[in-house]
């Protein structure tokens, strides 16, 4: 008996579960000092204009330089982030690091009339002091609220929809831009599509990664700009990495287009470059290379 109890335990722990256990663990501990150490920073993504190819705005992407862990993507950590409340005090960060480079690119005249996007967890809408958070760092920076788009997860809009259209509410009321990311993802109930106050939607990327193989997903992108087109919405397009998808898009309606197509997430120094070489013509250059 004890040696089959021994068998079950052995299983139990597997050297596998074992492993994910620590790794786990591992990772909250440095996750817990990251702040402090400085190993957060921000990538920067251009957003075009799909008719024009101009580049319309940039989405701040947070990555993380661990010295243990090496490059961790935020698809896994934002969840551990979100699981343990780090969250809000790393999305304050990336929020005040986002404006306040923004504003440094202002004085270089290198981003007018750009808008910047940046992500918010679900745990960060749901946090009492956000909207007030916020309003100090546009005060502290000098971030125009109009030129700040905030990118919310569907998803997650849809696990308390009233609290959220509340908050979104508050937000807008500070001027700022509301989009919703990965749109097809979550389940939106339409009813609350129409009461929240949105500016844009974001088409999920699995659907445009798929768009010019399968009819299923092209069919979906199709209803997405004519569902935000009804609303009054803006539609981008993300995971745009072709021409060919890219100019679909474009015949379809969709107002923006990004994705590797254009450019990948960019350091700090080679957004610079990009938004310089470019002037405001994305695609430019991109046909030249
Ligand atoms: P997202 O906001 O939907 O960002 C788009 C993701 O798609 C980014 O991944 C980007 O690098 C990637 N991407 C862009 N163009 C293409 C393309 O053409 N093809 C493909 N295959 N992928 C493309 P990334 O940077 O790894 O971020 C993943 C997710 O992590 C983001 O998805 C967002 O939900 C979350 N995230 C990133 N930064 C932050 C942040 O500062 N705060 C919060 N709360 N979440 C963040
Ligand atoms: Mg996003
Ligand atoms: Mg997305
Ligand atoms: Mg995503």
């Amino acid at each position: 008996e004890a040696k089959s109890a021994g068998r079950d335990m052995a299983r139990f722990f597997s050297p596998e579960t074992d492993h994910r256990v620590l790794a786990r663990q591992t990772m909250e501990v440095q996750l817990r000092q990251a702040l402090a150490a400085g190993e957060f920073s921000l990538h920067f993504q251009p957003r075009l204009q799909a008719r024009s190819r101009k580049v319309q705005g940039v989405e701040a992407l947070l990555r993380w330089q661990n010295p243990l862990l090496g490059e961790v993507p935020p698809d896994n950590f934002i969840q551990l982030a979100e699981e343990t409340g780090l969250i809000n005090r790393i999305g304050a960060w990336v929020l005040r690091e986002a404006c306040t480079t923004w504003m440094d690119l202002e004085a270089r005249g290198i981003c007018k009339g750009l808008t910047l996007s940046v992500n918010l967890s679900v745990a960060q809408l749901a946090h009492p002091e956000l909207v007030e958070q916020l309003a100090q760092v546009l005060h502290e920076t000098g971030m125009p609220a109009e030129q700040l788009e905030l990118e919310l997860t569907e998803s997650h809009l849809m696990d308390n929809p009233d609290t959220a259209q509340a908050r979104v509410s508050a937000l807008k009321e500070l001027g700022v831009q509301i989009a919703i990311d990965d749109f097809g993802t979550g389940y939106s109930s339409l009813a609350y599509l129409k009461r929240f106050e949105l500016d844009k939607l974001k088409v999920d990327q699995s659907f445009v990664l798929g768009m010019m193989e399968d009819s299923a997903d092209a069919a979906i992108v199709h209803a997405v700009i004519g569902l935000g087109h009804t609303l009054g919405l803006a539609v981008v397009a993300e995971g745009v990495e072709n021409l060919a998808t890219a100019q679909a898009l474009t015949a379809l309606g969709c107002d923006e287009l990004q994705g590797y197509c254009f450019s990948r997430p960019l350091p700090l120094d080679e957004l610079v470059s990009y938004l310089q070489t470019n002037g405001q013509h994305g695609e430019r250059r991109r046909m030249r290379a």
